[in-house]
């Protein structure tokens, strides 16, 4: 009998403590933590192997924007010290080798069923059960449901006309084929400039016989600065691990790397202010919009840090017009910065040509191409860069039926609604990793995960503990938290940028702003308090 006939006649007999819904960052930590307390849990996986995000996403020039030796986990320090990452920003590759060794170092594959995407989870009350059905028709019953299914996993692939008339090859980023594909004398188009539209331009630019650029809205980019990391710092940072760990957790944004800002941008000389841009831009990270503690709460104060970047975009970009073109209009950090190697300078190149969509909107995709409402552009390929259906799409997505049969997407029409992020109120038992109204897309997605991986484990050991069966998050908390979340992201100016952050992106996606802006260490006293509280908000049976 193989691990999948015996898990399946492990199923007839009696139900799982726990099933988790994705294999990425998140549902391995959960299944390692979950094994560690002696329970029995299963994770079901859409794709064929472990990776989450970092499966999905292989197109050319895919990297992370958060240095490698920050991006990885903490919980087992054997593991943080015997990896050795050799990039300062760490590849998709590299990244999808680390994950894949985390499920061998900690056996965690025999516990997985891949191929196996969650069609839905329906709550028997009665039992006290959940029972999540794939799309395959296999069920999965468990006292625990928890969904690790990430932020950013969900593609949006904009309702072109005529999509299915292409003759070429389109391809979506975020599902690029596991081959791979050779653009070598090919006339390409990609649409979108967002993150992944800023890292594979250059890439395609260099294989490509021909580019457009279909933009609709220009970005802030800043270098990344990327290089090999050297043995020697690697060594020293690694003795420090786990005060950089710690500095991690109680920071802004669960990264210790980045300037703790304390002075505002408007009390500071012009020079002063250049000086300290130039050496934000030099040091090639995100957290340029963290150099002053008010880039991102003072208008006046933005349009400082962002006139800087707008300076060199027109140095970079030898053509004035195409510079013009490439200069962003709206606040910097209000849509999500993106780090690049040779962005701007691509635009220098003979192949590449910008077309701007904010005027003549793509009308269409032809059989030979894309048709702006100007023009038709004869493509060979046609590379979406268009982004995801972030933070609810891949919950919605799921069939997910709470008490009384009550639909979570209905529940979340007019925008979602979770207790600290961690629990949605009437769908009980059911736990949500970095779901809507934690820190999760605002940080380091790994502290970020393994705060509420831990914070879940404890709360599961708590309710064995106490002979607690059930748990639900009580609505009037919610709807403070839901409060709270709010007041967070006006007391900053993220809610003005036409982002997904607000599911901006998404045709007939509610305008909320989904994500805790309060501050990651912030966020985390918030939740230990609440269980020094005795579950403070969550009701308990
Ligand atoms: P994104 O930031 O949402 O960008 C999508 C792009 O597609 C935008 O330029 C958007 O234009 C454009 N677009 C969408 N629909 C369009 C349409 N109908 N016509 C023309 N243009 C259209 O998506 P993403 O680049 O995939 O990045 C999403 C997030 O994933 C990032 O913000 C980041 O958090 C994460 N990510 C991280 C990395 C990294 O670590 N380095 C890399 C990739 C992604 P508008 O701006 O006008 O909407």
């Amino acid at each position: 009998m193989n691990g999948d006939q015996l898990m399946d006649e492990t199923q007839k007999r009696e139900p799982l403590d726990v099933v988790v819904i994705g294999a990425g960052f998140a549902g391995l930590y959960m299944l390692h933590k979950l094994r560690a307390l002696g329970m029995k849990a299963v994770v079901l996986e859409a794709a064929e192997n472990v990776g989450g995000t970092w499966y999905w996403n292989r197109y050319p020039g895919a990297r992370c924007d958060v240095e490698s030796l920050e991006y990885s986990y903490s919980f087992d320090d054997a593991l943080q010290q015997e990896w050795h990452w050799s990039e300062r920003y760490a590849t998709q590759p590299e990244l999808l080798r680390y994950i894949n060794h985390v499920a061998d170092r900690f056996d965690l594959r025999r516990d997985i069923r891949f191929n196996t995407r969650v069609a839905s989870a329906a709550r028997d009350e009665q039992n006290n059960l959940w029972t999540l059905s794939s799309e395959g028709g296999e069920t999965f019953t468990a006292r625990y449901c928890i969904s690790a299914v990430g932020c950013l996993s969900l593609p949006s692939l904009p309702a072109f006309k005529g999509r299915d008339s292409f003759a070429g090859r389109l391809y979506h980023t975020g599902l690029w084929p596991r081959e791979g594909v050779d653009f070598t004398g090919l006339r390409v188009g990609v649409i979108g400039t967002g993150s992944s539209g800023v890292q594979v331009i250059p890439h395609i630019a260099q294989q490509a016989k021909h580019l457009h650029v279909f933009q609709r809205t220009p970005h802030y980019s800043v270098p990344a600065k990327n290089r090999p990391l050297d043995p020697g710092e690697t060594a020293r940072y690694k003795a420090r691990y786990p005060e950089h760990r710690e500095a991690a957790r109680q920071s802004a944004i669960g990264i210790a790397g980045f300037p703790v800002p304390t002075q505002s941008a408007l009390e500071v000389s012009a020079e002063e202010r250049t000086e300290a841009y130039g050496m934000g831009w030099e040091r090639g990270s995100t957290g340029y919009t963290r150099i002053y503690t008010d880039i991102l709460k003072n208008e006046v104060a933005n349009a400082t840090a962002s006139d800087f970047v707008k300076m060199r975009i027109q140095q970079v970009v030898r053509d004035p017009a195409v510079a013009t073109r490439l200069t962003p209009r709206y606040m910097i950090g209000t849509k999500r910065l993106c780090l690049d190697t040779q962005y701007f300078e691509t635009y220098n190149r003979e192949n590449v040509v910008l077309v701007d969509v904010s005027e003549a909107p793509i009308d269409q995709i032809t059989e030979h191409g894309i048709r702006t409402t100007a023009r038709e552009y004869e493509l060979d390929a046609i590379v979406m860069a268009t982004g995801f259906d972030a933070i609810t799409g891949a919950l919605k997505g799921i069939d997910i039926r709470g008490s009384g049969g009550q639909s979570l997407a209905q529940k979340w029409e007019a925008g979602p609604r979770a207790y600290l992020g961690l629990m949605t109120s009437g769908f009980p038992n059911l736990f949500l990793i970095t779901g809507p109204g934690s820190p999760s897309v605002l940080s380091n997605v790994v502290t970020s995960i393994e705060q509420h991986v831990e914070w879940i484990a404890d709360c599961l050991a708590h309710l064995r503990q106490h002979g607690i069966a059930r748990m639900d998050a009580d609505l009037a908390a919610e709807d403070r938290w839901v409060q709270t979340v709010n007041e967070a992201a006006n007391a900053t100016l993220l809610p003005k940028g036409n982002s997904w952050y607000l599911g901006a992106n998404v045709e007939g996606k509610p305008r909320v702003f989904m994500p805790y802006a309060g501050g990651v260490g912030n966020y985390r006293v918030v939740c230990d308090q609440v269980v020094i509280d005795g579950y403070r908000g969550f009701l308990l049976s």
